[in-house]
């Protein structure tokens, strides 16, 4: 199958509209979905996958991303931040006797955190920087889908 790449440009251009065209949009699956129509306008060959959007909508501060997770009963360990692959930092706190209790961690460049128990994102929502979306404005209309 014949497929392009697109540049850094080009997807950061069609990210740019989609968000400002769609203010809030409910999953990380719609979001590269509108993408990769915008992208297809310029080349029908593009192609493009959902990590990759995500990860440039946070790091070129495109988008703010709200993340939801799931906990796990695993540890949590310290690494790459699993949402936007910044490096991540101990979030930790001091006892009476001024030990240091290690609480989780949590991503230096995005929202990202997670406990002592391992969070796993399981939903993105991203909306145009600056906008303050009330939590129920788009309930009903994609109650229907699931987790991507
Ligand atoms: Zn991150």
């Amino acid at each position: 199958m014949v497929y392009r790449i697109p540049s850094a440009k080009v997807l950061e251009d069609s990210i740019r509209k989609i968000i400002r065209e769609q203010q809030s949009i409910p999953s990380q699956r719609r979001f590269a979905e509108l993408v990769l129509e915008d992208l297809k306008k310029k080349n029908p060959e593009f192609k493009v996958g959902e990590e990759r959007i995500r990860r440039m909508a946070v790091l070129k501060d495109l988008a703010r991303i709200t993340i939801q997770y799931r906990e796990t009963k695993d540890a949590s360990r310290r690494g790459r931040c699993p949402v936007c692959s910044s490096s991540t930092e101990e979030l930790h706190n001091l006892t009476l006797d001024d030990r240091k209790v290690e609480l989780g961690y949590k991503c230096t460049k995005c929202p990202f955190w997670t406990g002592p128990r391992k969070r796993v994102p399981v939903r993105y929502i991203f909306s145009i920087q600056g906008m303050i979306v009330p939590p129920a404005k788009k309930k009903g209309k994609y109650a229907q889908w699931k987790f991507a």
